[in-house]
């Protein structure tokens, strides 16, 4: 994610960081560089400009030049700037009302459909809620169809008609549906158009006069850059829409969308869509995201996956095992399957500090735990639950099995055996043990 911004923010940053004499003519250089690196990612001119004069004006209000530590200063004020500019503090969206009802809108490929069913499934692990997803394109049969699928996807039931071709009692059918089925939230999937188009937003906005959402959300590819502001712009225009969404963050994103929408349209950026997957949707902070774009990783919300994969009871089982002195593979699996759980492992790696720069160009493998897996599958239960019985032959057999080599199978069992003595230190309350083997 912004990857190339981020590496030129830290270079703009860098000669402040370094210890040298620092003048007034580096701050300037540092903020002409800042100004050419969030150009190069798209954000629009005035804003890059705006931003910068800002950060200039801070960085010789707050006297940079005189502290011990000017690049970490200058540092925290760009960052201060960019989160103010992405909205401030994140804002969650309206679930008021009986069912809550949000609108999407967007153009056609923007990932509206996609992004209505990750809310859905989004509502309804994470907030308890009963969603019902409403197709609502009544030119494309087949998006009717789509909806159906992802809502099969995530088991949540998807309200359509393709014998009804008047998109408002369509809309107005779906919310009466979700009332007498005890839906508390209804998801309107509405048509999108290749581009702006007018007749489209008369349609979306009659939709809205009619159903009365909570929140109307403007769904759009971060892909697209200045041209995703423009579009934001004109709905805006028409709709005046509660929230934006912005998808496809996961791909090569140069970051301009995300910078500047918010500041053109003054609405909040709510979600961002990471992933084609369900699960792929994060809720956007801006602070969060500037730490990320100044290669600070997000570790916030990487605590806040990890607890939300957190199984207690799952955790006490382990335990037990541990000081049992029987941990064996299908725990390791399972173990490995909850980190899973938390995404991708690009997506793991890319909220690490300072993981972005070192790891820029590499292919991170997104199974990266396949030859693992398939090592551990190809054990015989008895061979998971007592690792020691692991000679030659049972290994080789193995790295057969799995499609991986004899080298690989020891490897696995060499980590596994380090973990193994690892957790049980950390168990008998040797948290000091392990200190003392660090300092050796
Ligand atoms: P719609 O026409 O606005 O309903 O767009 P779709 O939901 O059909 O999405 C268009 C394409 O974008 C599909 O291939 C989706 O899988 C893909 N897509 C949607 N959201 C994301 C995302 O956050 N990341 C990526 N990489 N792809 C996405």
């Amino acid at each position: 994610m912004f990857d190339n911004l981020s590496e030129k923010l830290d270079k703009a940053l860098h000669v402040l960081r370094g210890h040298g004499q620092i003048t007034e003519i580096n701050v300037a250089e540092t903020t002409k560089e800042i100004r050419r690196a969030l150009l190069d990612a798209d954000v629009n001119f005035k804003i890059a400009k705006e931003f910068t004069n800002k950060v200039k004006e801070k960085a010789i209000g707050q006297n940079v030049l005189t502290t011990l530590q000017p690049g970490q200063l200058m540092v925290k004020i760009v960052k201060d700037e960019l989160t103010e500019l992405m909205g401030g503090d994140a804002e969650g969206i309206n679930l008021s009302g009986n069912p809550a009802v949000i609108l999407m809108s967007g153009l056609q490929g923007s990932g509206k459909t996609t992004f209505s069913g990750k809310l859905a499934n989004f509502l309804k692990r994470k907030k308890s809620k009963n969603p019902l997803l409403v197709a609502c394109d009544v030119y494309r049969p087949a998006a009717i169809d789509q909806l159906h699928v992802v809502g099969d996807q995530i088991g949540i039931p998807v309200y359509s008609d393709k014998e009804n071709n008047n998109p408002v009692s369509l809309a107005l059918a779906g919310v009466a549906h979700a009332r007498a089925n005890g839906h508390n939230v209804v998801i309107i999937d509405t048509a999108g158009r290749l581009a702006v188009d007018q007749a489209m937003m008369t349609e979306i906005a009659n939709i809205r006069d009619a159903v009365k959402p909570q929140e109307v959300l403007f769904v759009v590819d971060a892909m697209t850059g200045q041209d995703a502001v423009n579009t934001a712009r004109a709905f805006n225009e028409v709709l005046d829409f509660d929230g934006v969404v912005l998808t496809k963050l996961d791909g090569d994103t140069r970051g301009g969308a995300a910078i500047s929408i918010k500041s053109v349209v003054n609405k909040p950026i709510k979600f961002i869509g990471t992933g084609e997957k369900m699960d792929a949707i994060d809720v956007f902070h801006p602070s969060r995201m500037a730490d990320r774009i100044l290669g600070m990783g997000d570790v916030i919300s990487l605590v806040e996956r990890a607890q939300e994969q957190f199984d207690e009871e799952q955790a006490r089982k382990i335990q037990k095992k541990i000081a049992k002195n029987a941990f064996g593979f299908d725990d390791f699996l399972s173990q490995i399957q909850q980190i899973k759980k938390m995404g991708s492992m690009k997506d793991l790696i890319g909220m690490m500090p300072g993981a972005g720069k070192a790891l820029k160009g590499m292919d991170i493998d997104d199974d990266a735990f396949k030859h693992i897996e398939a090592i551990i599958y190809s054990m015989t239960p008895d061979e998971r639950a007592n690792p020691a019985k692991l000679d030659a032959r049972r290994k080789k057999r193995i790295a057969g099995g799995s499609g991986t080599s004899l080298q690989e199978v020891n490897q696995l069992l060499k980590q596994f055996e380090q973990m193994s003595k690892m957790m049980k230190m950390m168990q008998g309350g040797g948290g000091k043990k392990m200190m003392q083997m660090m300092q050796q």
